[in-house]
């Protein structure tokens, strides 16, 4: 990179550093720039007179102005002399000043274009000066933005032009805005007007997508109140059968033993502290599957069976409906995460069966797909419903007195993202659900 001379920078730094110029013709003050200072240096060398000229420093440029032309013929021969090497000095400078303006502008453009937060610089009549491409896209395609363009191009609520104007007025604003499907978070920051052009600020703006952390942050929120009161239920049992206990009486006076709600309750925040403590697993990405090659029938027998205990206490017949060809079938899973998959809808439709109920397990291969479906004649699922069910802690309202933690369907989402997996549940209220499980097994072998 070169270097500037020490007498050029100085000169830069000095607001009235000058050379003069030959020659002469009348007097001419305050015109600017080289180009000028080239004809009347020219004009002024036919006439042999001094042409005083400067150079200084305005903002983040310089100028060259003329000064004065001062008729001197018999000095300006020596002077001419001198203007060659002057002017060849002040060309390179020029050169050095472009250069580094033109390097200085070229990476400001390239961070602007490259940064995920939309800037955009307004200046004192909210008219707008400048903007990134990331703007463009984060405020909307249809806000048209164009340089001159008056703010509202870019926000047109009622609420950021009063921001804005707060901005304008000197004070800076932060609020958050939609854009569906997108929440904005907008910054404005006035600061002085560039070459002081005015007296009112310009105004900076930046435009972040906040959409995932403000999803997080409800995600989380939510959790916490679900959480809590989910765990509020079997502490209050706890609480009251300890209570009965140490007034000496082993049966509560509804007839239950306070050992036996005791029991059900550590029993109940047991697997609801299991769930979470999966889900967070799952969630966070600590889960990592073992997939090994696997062979079908046993593996499907042996996911039945492990439901059998709960299926016999329910007095509902489970069933498996493996075609004999794919019987001796080999596929590549993670034996547990897909049994845990496959236990939680299977116990579901055990759990919300009435007695005396079937539930038929399915295992069918479609293409590279191996389908598994688990089919019952429960209560079926409402279409509003339907569409909560996989959310962390939702359970319908009318299954409120049987119970769970809501956290099932929302580990078997987890799961079947994490092997690349498709779900589908088909449900008539009244007659019943089939979810079905679609697991890519391309490495399928017969
Ligand atoms: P839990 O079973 O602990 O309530 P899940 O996350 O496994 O939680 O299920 C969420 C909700 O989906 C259940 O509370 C119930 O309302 C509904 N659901 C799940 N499976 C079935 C099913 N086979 N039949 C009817 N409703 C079901």
């Amino acid at each position: 990179m070169p270097k500037a001379n020490p007498d050029l920078s100085q000169r830069m730094t000095t607001p009235w550093a000058s050379f003069i110029l030959a020659v002469g013709g009348g007097v001419l003050l305050g015109l600017d720039i080289e180009p000028v200072l080239r004809v009347a240096g020219a004009l002024a060398a036919a006439a042999g007179a001094v042409l005083l000229g400067a150079r200084f420093r305005s903002g983040r440029s310089t100028l060259s102005q003329i000064l004065a032309v001062i008729p001197v013929a018999d000095k300006g021969d020596a002077l001419l002399r001198k203007l060659p090497k002057a002017w060849a000095a002040l060309e390179e400078e020029n050169l050095l000043l472009r250069t580094q303006a033109e390097a200085e502008d070229q990476t400001r453009r390239q961070i602007l274009t490259n940064l995920n937060s939309g800037v955009l610089l307004l200046d004192q009549e909210r008219n707008l000066r400048l903007f990134n491409p990331s703007a463009q896209a984060l405020l909307g395609s249809s806000s048209g933005l164009a340089i001159g363009a008056p703010v509202v191009v870019a926000f047109r609520e009622p609420d950021s032009l009063r921001a804005i104007d707060a901005a304008c007025a000197g004070r800076p604003q932060e609020w958050t805005l939609k854009r569906n499907p997108r929440t904005l978070l907008v910054r404005a920051i006035p600061f002085e007007a560039p070459l002081q052009a005015s007296s009112h600020p310009w105004v900076l703006v930046t435009v972040d997508d906040i959409t995932r952390q403000e999803a997080l942050e409800t995600t989380r929120q939510k959790f916490i109140a679900n959480a809590s009161h989910e765990l509020k239920t079997p502490v209050t049992g706890i609480r009251i059968a300890v209570e009965n206990l140490q007034e000496g009486a082993l049966v509560l006076p509804e007839g239950d033993s306070s050992l036996r709600i005791i029991a059900r309750a550590v029993e109940r925040m047991t697997l609801l502290l299991d769930d979470i403590t999966e889900l967070s697993r799952i969630e966070t990405g600590a889960l990592r599957l073992e997939p090994v090659t696997l062979r079908l029938d046993a593996f499907a027998a042996d996911a039945l069976e492990n439901t059998r205990p709960q299926a016999e206490a329910a007095r509902v017949g489970v069933h498996l409906d493996l075609p004999a060809e794919l019987a001796g079938l080999a596929f590549r899973a993670d034996p547990h995460r897909l049994a845990q998959l496959l236990d939680n809808l299977l116990s579901n439709a055990i759990k919300f069966s009435p007695a005396g109920a079937s539930v038929q397990f399915r295992v069918r291969r479609d293409g590279p797909w191996l389908v598994w479906a688990v089919q019952d004649e429960g209560p079926g699922i409402s279409e509003t419903d339907a569409q909560r069910i996989f959310e962390r802690f939702y359970r319908a309202p009318s299954v409120r007195r049987i119970p769970g933690t809501g956290l099932g369907l929302a580990i078997v989402k987890h799961l079947a993202l994490l092997m690349r997996g498709e779900l589908d549940l088909r449900t008539v209220p009244g007659q019943g659900s089939t979810f079905t499980f679609r697991l890519p097994a391309a490495e399928t072998t017969e």
